[in-house]
Order: C-alpha cells, then sequence, then structure tokens
C-alpha cells in the first residue's frame, strides 16, 4: 500500500523485551519477545522465545534492549551485568548458529555461562525466513533474523550476576507455591513432558487438521503413524526419557533427539516440535522422524524459521507436481512430495544462498511472485507469513485467527484449533468465532507481555494464579479488572500499528487454496466472522481502530 509509512530495514527501533516475570524463580518463567516490524510481512511482529537468554538478560539487570542504527562492518554486543561493549564479528560472520554460540560462549563465560544470542548465514544475507536463534531455541516468525542481518548485528551475548527479587516476597512465595502444587498434580503435564507437542499428531489427524502435501487434506494414517508422539518416544528420545528443559522448567516439554542409525546417524538436536514435525514433515510427504529432525537442526543452524521453510518447500513441491516447475529450475532436484534428499538439499539452497532454489528463503509469497504462472493461488500464507501446520479449512475459528492476527497467520494468537477440535463446539460453524478469537487475541497479549511459557496456563496454571505472581513479582498496585485490560491494550495497538502502516480488512483473508478447496471456506463465511471479530474488537467494518478506542484505552 502507498500508505505503508516504514521499510523494515530502515525501521531503526527493535528491542528484545522480557517481561516482568521472566527469569523470576518460578517453572516457565522464561520467556523474551524480539519486536520489530517483519520484513516478511510489513506488519508489527513480536516473536518469542523461551529458554535461558532471557533470564540472563533480566539477571544482568535489564527489562530490555533497544537497538537502533547500524554498524557498516559485523559487530556483536557483549553484556556483563552493567558493562556493554560493541565488539568485532568478523570472525563469526558466515558462520553458523550453533558454531556462533560454542565460540561466544567459551570466549565470554567466566564464572558463570554466558548465554548467546545469534543469527546464523541466512539472517545476514536478509533471507525474509531468518529466525534469531538464542540458546537451542528459536525467536522464528516473521523474519526477524534478517533484520538483525540488516544492522550487521551477529550476536548479543549476556551473562548476569543479579538475584532476580520480587516486590512483594511473601505474597511471591504463596503464589509460586500454589503453580508448583498445580504442576505436580496435573495430567497435561504428564504428557507433555512424556511427548511435548508431538502428543497432537494423532488427534489433529484424526481430526482431519494434520495440514499434508502442501495444505492439500488434513488426514494421512500412512505419515500420521509414523511421525506421531510414540514414533518420536521410540526412535529418538529415549522412550521420553532424554530431555533438554528451558531454564528451571519443571513441565519439561522439550525433548534432545539422537540419531542411532541410518543415514544421519550421529545427529544430535533438540526436538522437533508438532509443528515443525508437520510442516516439514507431512506437507512434504515425509515420514520419517529423523529426516524430519535433520531438516529442523539445518534449519536452526543456518536461523531459517522451519515453519516457514517447511510451509516454502511443500509450496515449490506442489509446484513441480503441476509442473509450474521443472528440474531445470530445481537445479536437478526431483522436489517431488517425499524426497527426503530434495527437502534437506532445498533447505541447503536456502540457507546458504547458494543454488537454483536459494530465492525461497524469502518465503513462499515472493516465491509465487518469481515463479509465476498463477502459482499464488498455491502459496499459503496470509500477510506473506506462512500458513502453520493446522490446516484452515479444518476450523473457522483457527481460519479467522490466521486471517486477523497482527503478524500475519499465527497458529497460537490464538490456539483456536484445540478449543474447536477438542471442545464441545462445532469446528465448521462460523457464528460465535469472532468472539473467540477476539477474547483469545487479548489473553494471549498479557501471556506474551508477562514472561511466562504458554504451556503453564496451557496445562497447569490458572490465569488468577499468573495475575497473583505477577503482582506480587512487579509490585504494581492493580486489580484484576486492569490486569485483564492489559491484554486489549497490546491488541489494539498491534492493530493500530497495522493500519498505520496501510493495513484493513482488505488484508484480513485467507489463501484462494482455502476458499475453493476441500471443506473451503466461503466468502461470506469470512465476513460473517470478520463483522464479528470487528464488533467484537470494537474495530470498524474496515478493520480499523477508531480515535475513540485509543482513547478509552488512553493510547496516545
Ligand atoms: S514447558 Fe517446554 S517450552 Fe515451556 S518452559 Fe518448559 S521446556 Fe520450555
Amino acid at each position: 500500500s502507498k500508505n505503508r509509512s516504514s521499510k523494515p530495514f530502515r525501521f531503526l527501533n527493535r528491542s528484545r523485551m522480557n517481561g516482568p516475570l521472566t527469569g523470576a524463580p518460578v517453572t516457565n518463567c522464561v520467556n523474551f519477545a524480539v519486536c520489530a516490524k517483519s520484513p516478511l510481512t510489513g506488519t508489527w511482529n513480536d516473536s518469542h522465545c523461551n529458554g535461558w537468554w532471557g533470564p540472563e538478560l533480566r539477571f544482568a539487570g535489564y527489562l530490555g534492549i533497544i537497538i537502533k542504527g547500524k554498524s557498516n562492518l559485523p559487530v556483536y554486543v557483549n553484556i556483563t551485568d552493567d558493562h556493554v561493549e560493541i565488539l568485532d564479528a568478523a570472525d563469526l560472520w558466515g558462520n553458523d548458529t550453533f558454531s556462533t554460540q560454542e565460540i561466544l560462549k567459551k570466549r565470554h563465560s567466566t564464572d558463570r555461562e554466558s548465554r548467546v544470542l545469534t543469527i546464523g548465514p541466512a539472517g545476514e544475507r536478509m533471507a525474509k525466513l531468518a529466525c534469531v536463534f538464542a540458546e537451542y531455541r528459536t525467536a522464528a516468525r516473521g523474519g526477524l533474523g534478517a533484520v538483525m542481518g540488516s544492522k550487521g548485528l551477529k550476536a548479543i551475548v549476556v551473562t548476569g550476576h543479579k538475584r532476580y527479587e520480587p516486590a512483594n516476597p511473601g505474597a511471591f512465595k504463596a503464589a509460586r507455591k500454589r503453580i508448583y502444587n498445580k504442576v505436580r498434580t496435573s495430567p497435561g503435564v504428564k504428557t507433555l513432558r512424556k511427548m511435548g507437542t508431538s502428543q497432537l499428531v494423532d488427534p489433529v489427524n484424526e481430526t482431519g487438521g494434520l495440514s499434508n502435501r502442501n495444505y492439500t487434506s488434513g488426514r494421512d494414517d500412512n505419515l500420521s503413524e509414523k511421525l506421531n508422539g510414540p514414533s518420536f518416544m521410540e526412535k529418538l528420545w529415549d522412550g521420553g526419557n532424554r530431555r533438554r528443559s528451558c531454564r528451571g522448567c519443571a513441565i519439561q516439554c522439550s525433548h534432545l533427539a539422537v540419531v542411532e542409525a541410518g543415514k544421519y546417524k550421529g545427529l544430535v538436536h533438540d526436538g522437533p516440535e508438532f509443528e515443525s514435525i508437520t510442516l516439514l514433515g507431512s506437507n512434504c510427504g515425509i515420514n520419517d522422524p529423523a529426516v524430519v529432525t535433520q531438516a529442523e537442526h539445518l534449519c536452526d543452524s543456518y536461523g531459517l524459521d522451519s515453519m516457514s521453510t517447511g510451509s516454502t518447500i511443500s509450496f515449490l513441491m506442489e509446484c513441480f507436481s503441476r509442473e509450474l516447475i521443472t528440474s531445470e529450475d530445481t537445479g536437478g532436484l526431483d522436489l517431488s512430495f517425499g524426497n527426503a534428499d530434495a527437502l534437506i538439499e532445498t533447505i541447503h539452497m536456502m540457507g546458504s544462498g547458494k543454488g537454483k532454489l536459494a530465492f525461497a528463503a524469502d518465503g513462499n509469497r515472493d516465491a509465487a511472485a518469481r515463479i509465476g504462472n498463477n502459482s499464488d493461488d498455491l502459496a499459503m500464507n496470509v500477510k506473506g507469513l506462512e500458513i502453520p501446520a493446522y490446516l484452515p479449512q479444518a476450523a473457522r475459528g483457527q481460519a479467522l485467527a490466521y486471517a486477523v492476527s497482527d503478524r500475519g497467520a499465527c497458529h497460537i494468537r490464538p490456539w483456536m484449533y484445540g478449543k474447536e477440535a477438542f471442545g464441545s463446539g462445532n469446528p465448521l460453524e462460523c457464528g460465535g468465532k469472532g468472539a473467540m478469537v477476539w477474547d483469545g487475541q487479548m489473553l494471549n497479549a498479557i501471556l506474551d507481555s508477562i514472561g511466562v511459557c504458554k504451556f503453564l496456563l496451557m496445562a497447569a496454571a490458572g490465569l488468577d494464579d499468573l495475575f497473583d505472581l505477577y503482582i506480587a513479582a512487579a509490585g504494581f498496585d492493580m486489580g484484576r479488572a486492569e490486569f485483564d485490560l492489559i491484554g486489549k491494550r497490546l491488541a489494539v495497538l498491534t492493530r493500530a500499528f497495522n493500519n498505520h502502516e496501510g493495513f484493513n480488512r482488505t488484508h484480513d483473508t485467507l489463501p484462494k487454496k482455502v476458499m475453493t478447496e476441500g471443506k473451503s471456506i466461503s466468502q461470506a463465511d469470512l465476513d460473517l466472522m470478520l463483522d464479528e471479530y470487528y464488533k467484537s474488537s470494537g474495530f470498524t467494518k474496515e478493520g480499523i481502530v477508531p480515535a475513540s478506542l485509543l482513547r478509552e484505552l488512553e493510547i496516545s
């Protein structure tokens, strides 16, 4: 749109923000966000990451960092408590994420292990699918690694020696005790610990939402039975006992894979999670857990968003199957669905920037523009962000969430699929979904802003518990109603940012495939849900935040 005011690589302010609870001595208090205007979508983007880096930043004494300007030479930032220095990164430029992390840990760890956040070669090249990698976790979505690369910033190393001090220790202790009691007794925690998010493969497949072969259908038992939780547990995760969890986590959903036989023997890798299993696996017609693990490992190593990478390769595979591209375009690769070697080779090209398919590292929207021949009909994205694993046609509310999310097709703001497919309502019903999505967006905005991994709320604690913990930690004089208002203010604010960049109702839409194939969603169905969503949120029928709403929420 002509109205769009700022280009992502010229967007000078970029922040990594912790929530008030990041680093708190309580399970799951590990989340931080990398925020900027997305080079992939042109929208607001906050991309979240768990692990160790966010807490360490807090221990160094910071709630967040704002980075302005750029360096003409590669640099990295080293923070040790109050001491901050910008150092030469010439020797690191070109390195993958794992080796960069290792080198910087060796260089800066002293009495305490330093924590490293870095980009890989994809971010250095400003590929739009580039992620930010931090201690085996990623702030994956929206291409924020490219923003870092545009500034010549390879990494940020943090070492902190301060203690996390809650404002009200007595109340904090009481809230913490209640949360641990719930974690100890929750059946949801037991399953998460055993299988992580891979537990979703079977039920999502059975309810018709497990995308396969570029979102052509939502069920394929032959793919899902080899990619499900028990398969990963048995083949790669030592029965679910081999884990590498985030700092101080009592849930421990994350597993460490070791490939003991076959082509990728010797590979050790954190994960993979449900989204990568589906998008690099079934959506590309692949059903071998070791291949999916290797594929995700390569994405992490090059610093690519594994979800968008899988979705973009599945798009190329469909183009290949329809002869919109040929082996001449792929550098001789047989890019048929199910060809594991072709999947791996394509990731190498996207990550390294070398080879005929290197262009795919800018995502499926740009790839379709380059391929032409109406291939954009097959490119599954919203506002440029590739669609996650849940087939949109299988759950109307999830489809609406993809259409209206502030950062493009997002599956967790809110996660409607779980509510719709595993709850009591009808996933194919459109009525009521607009209000549900708006409520979910406000709730998730709260969670994303306080610094807590979402699995705590999903598996064990209630929002009341988090409110008590938050108030005790931050010492705010705030009632529950005001706490709930945080979510509304944030959801309105990011929509207002997007409005400012030219986004409106016409951009809250779905790919052609969703509206024409399978249990397709008609424009009338989408309009009905959009109208309800805008009414619930207080936006105009055109999807614009009115000035009166900004005033009411005291957003200036
Ligand atoms: S539940 Fe999983 S993602 Fe969340 S903090 Fe624990 S290990 Fe990390």
